[in-house]
């Protein structure tokens, strides 16, 4: 049997506290019991007033020393909390009866100041009322067992110079007397109230229920403390100005305070000292989803945790001014700053930042656009001598400033914040007035146009908490291979996203006439359907690429699977705008010479890259292979392909025991032509993957340089498809004719591109020898055999499957990952 542990061992108590708006409800109050259930031995909930209720007391206050009319109010707050407990325990008269008195005493109040009998006890007794009947509520709500603690029997407060403070040894005897009477470890405190060393009520001030959770906390000296409200936890910067803004998990006091100063709503400075002076662990968590973790405020932070950030938090303060006094007679004259400060001291002006060069010849400081007047007029005065004989020769003043500040305990000691946070204020052109660090590296604050406040604080997000290589990715017209490059995406990604710091983004998609927009991610595997029936909006290129290219993200990418000359149309001017294209769609490689030279040249001046390795060859390394020949100083000769899949089956497959009609019949019944075989005999989709190739070579070539032998004889070459189709065989004679030829010398045909050193460049059937390459290739595999100066004698080959959506869908995936991984490192085919 284990022995009881002994009396004096320590018994684990947290305190959790609830706000108003967890207390809006029966409801709500009646999901409360399960999130304080936490397997402590010892509990203590601290409760707020229901929602809206200290609202509704301080107007009623208001409105009884204006000798107006309270009572319809009074009424109404009456009957919402005797709802609310007949919802919560209906034969539970004790509970009725209590709020009965509650309610009589609170009008008893109210005539009282009505008839001018004021005090501020009395007042502070009926803005106080609300938290005395929440706190019945949660009782009953939480079952027997729980003693109800009236915060006033405990807790002397005074006033004082930064709000109210507390009595810490008045009010641990008076704990201790009443512990005395109340035995129970489960106890529901009422926020917000206490007595003053006059034994009067009095508040902590407005929102002061946190207060009291922190000093009971400390009090009691608990283990832990929870602060119930309604988001997620303390986010790193304001959603509603960037809504990448994320939880984090852990923040350090000393962070949480330099947050709260600027205007982050944590918790209130003073909340802290209780829980701080004890090392109590502080943890914000969400009634509404109980599920998420919330964020716990520490003494320190743990172990490793700057590596996630050295910056924790982003806050701007609106409203500013910058107000500088320039001089040269200040340089080396000491004094200067204090009688500055000072002559503001006087004038009540407070002082956000302050920041001076070292060479001494201006004193910056950024203060509240509403104290700018009062201060330049004070330093004025305070500088008139100086003035007078030209020692100080201005106070200048910049209205509408914003101060940005980057909060972390990580920052201390960590090289290169500022230059992350400075890169990134100039990438999204944000010009910097002022720059201050304070000497504890906690906190570095940028003062700068109001205007830019909002780009400047997303820009600033992204840096510090976006990967370095998050890639904003839109994607036009899932066809085929758009299809299945979203299925690749789909199970590739989640793995790619923890293994490598690459985040590929979607949130754009689009067909050929609707689009999809999202700010945060779209599932790849949800994608199409978003687009259906109807989904999303009318495709427009344009706004589709704008939103890609956001400017809060680091950088944006498009891939395009669509087979659109009008979409290809619009890579130079995406491109110039700093947006990189992958793509297997072939019209921009081969389309127009300027059009692909203005893309090159739009190339050259933003950086963005341009992926079209599969558009030759599909997955197959083909561009890539040609590339490094080229890069590395080799020199081509000539180049042999077999560039259609379609075209290669059908060679490989005529040895003259069928008809070549009968292969091209089985080939459409298979699948390897498009519906019109046409497309493929003609050549012309071979024709454009050489030209693709040959500038990649650096020949200018277009297609009309392309000496490109059609297999339709000219008849053919207008009828419809039907027609096209039965009068297939009329392809057989010549062709025949052919193979028996090439037969007769030993020969076998094949369907070939060919481009030589002078630019020479033919597409159509030729015979080639038993030992060329070309007659070693299986089913619908491709060929490129470049033939260099290395490669002379025994060429180089690429050969493999070239064609199915799996293998280009891979290509194209390849292409967008090469870019991701050169955009933040230095390895990687585009770096
Ligand atoms: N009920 C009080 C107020 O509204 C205290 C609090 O909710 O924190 O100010
Ligand atoms: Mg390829």
């Amino acid at each position: 049997m284990p022995s009881a542990p002994p009396a004096s061992e320590h018994l684990v108590r947290h305190v959790h506290k609830f706000g108003g708006s967890s207390l809006a409800d029966a409801t709500r109050i009646l999901s409360l019991p399960p999130l304080v259930a936490d397997g402590a031995a010892s509990t203590l909930v601290v409760v707020s007033a229901m929602h809206g209720t200290t609202n509704a007391l301080v107007a009623m206050a208001d409105e009884a020393v204006a000798k107006g009319d309270w009572r319809a109010a009074w009424q109404a707050l009456r009957a919402r909390h005797l709802d609310a407990a007949a919802a919560i325990a209906a034969d539970n008269a004790a509970l009725h009866d209590a709020l009965v008195a509650d309610f009589d005493a609170l009008r008893e109040d109210l005539e009282a100041l009505t008839a001018g009998d004021a005090g501020d006890a009395r007042i502070a007794r009926v803005h106080g009322l609300g938290e005395i009947a929440s706190s019945r509520l949660v009782q009953a709500a939480l079952g027997d067992g729980w003693a109800r603690l009236d915060a006033r029997d405990v807790l002397v407060v005074h006033p004082g110079e930064m709000g109210v403070g507390v009595e810490w040894e008045a009010s641990r005897t008076k704990l201790a007397a009443w512990r005395a009477t109340h035995p129970p470890q489960r106890i529901v405190a009422t926020g917000f109230i206490a007595r003053g060393r006059d034994g009067n009520d009095t508040t902590l001030g407005r929102n002061g229920s946190d207060y009291s959770a922190a000093i009971l906390a400390h009090l009691f000296d608990a283990d832990e403390l929870t602060i119930w409200t309604d988001v997620d936890g303390v986010l790193s910067a304001d959603p509603r100005l960037v809504p990448d803004a994320t939880v984090l998990p852990t923040m350090s006091y000393a962070e949480a305070w330099e947050l709260a100063y600027f205007g982050a709503k944590v918790l209130h400075p003073q909340t802290m000292a209780p829980v701080q002076a004890r090392g109590i662990p502080l943890r914000i968590r969400n009634t509404l989803d109980p599920s998420v973790p919330g964020t716990w405020i520490l003494p320190e932070n743990p172990e490793g945790d700057a590596e996630l950030s050295p910056v924790k938090g982003l806050t701007i303060v609106r409203d500013m001014a910058v107000l500088e006094l320039v001089g040269n007679g200040m340089v080396g004259v000491p004094g200067t700053a204090e009688k500055l400060f000072a002559a503001l001291h006087g004038a009540g002006v407070s002082v956000t930042m302050i920041s001076q060069g070292s060479s001494e010849h201006s004193i910056c400081c950024v203060v509240r656009a509403s104290q700018v007047e009062p201060a330049r007029a004070a330093v004025e005065q305070a500088f008139a001598d100086a003035f007078a004989d030209g020692r100080t020769q201005a106070v200048e003043v910049t209205p509408d400033i914003a101060v940005l500040a980057a909060v972390g305990d990580g920052m201390v000691g960590f090289p290169g914040v500022a230059a992350r946070l400075f890169g990134a204020l100039a990438q999204a052109r944000v010009n910097i007035r002022a720059i201050a660090q304070g000497a504890s590296e906690r906190n570095i604050s940028v003062a700068i146009a109001e205007t830019d406040a909002t780009r400047a604080l997303r820009a600033a997000h992204s840096a510090f908490w976006l990967s370095p290589q998050t890639v904003s990715v839109g994607m036009i017209g899932p066809g085929n291979v758009g299809r299945t490059l979203l299925a690749q995406l789909a199970a590739v990604l989640p793995g790619l996203r923890s293994r490598s710091q690459v985040d590929l983004r979607l949130r754009a998609i689009a067909n050929s006439k609707r689009m999809a927009l999202d700010h945060f991610a779209i599932e790849p595997g949800d994608a199409i359907a978003r687009l259906h029936p109807e989904g999303g909006e009318p495709l427009d290129l344009d706004a589709f690429a704008a939103h890609v290219r956001a400017g809060h993200i680091p950088h944006a990418l498009i891939i395009d699977c669509s087979a659109s000359d009008a979409t290809a149309q619009k890579y130079p001017g995406w491109i110039a705008a700093g947006i990189h294209v992958v793509t297997p769609n072939k019209h921009a490689g081969s389309g127009a010479w300027t059009r692909y030279s203005a893309l090159r040249e739009a190339q050259r001046h933003s950086g963005a890259k341009f992926g079209y390795e599969a558009t030759v060859g599909a997955g197959l390394p083909v561009i890539l292979t040609l590339r490094n020949l080229i890069d590395t100083g080799d020199t081509l000769h000539a180049v042999d392909g077999m560039l259609s899949g379609t075209l290669a089956w059908l060679f490989n497959s005529y040895d003259g025991s069928r008809p070549f009609s009968e292969l091209v019949r089985e080939a459409r019944g298979l699948g390897y032509t498009e519906p019109d075989p046409r497309d493929d005999l003609s050549g012309l989709d071979v024709a454009r993957k050489l030209v693709i190739l040959a500038r990649e070579a650096g020949l200018q070539l277009s297609l009309e340089d392309v000496d490109v032998e059609s297999l339709v004889p000219e008849a053919l070459q207008d009828v419809g498809v039907e027609e096209f189709l039965a009068r297939l065989d009329e392809l057989d004679a010549p062709m025949d004719a052919r193979l028996r030829e090439a037969q007769s010398k030993g020969l076998g045909l094949r369907h070939l591109a060919r481009l030589t050193r002078d630019g020479k460049a033919t597409v159509g059937v030729v015979a080639l020898p038993a030992e060329h390459a070309c007659r070693h290739t299986r089913l619908t595999d491709n060929l490129v055999q470049f033939t260099t100066d290395r490669y002379a004698s025994n060429p180089l080959v690429v050969q493999g499957p070239g064609a199915g959506p799996d293998v280009t869908a891979a290509g194209v995936f390849g292409d967008v990952l090469a870019i991701a991984n050169a955009l933040g490192s230095s390895e990687g085919r585009y770096a």
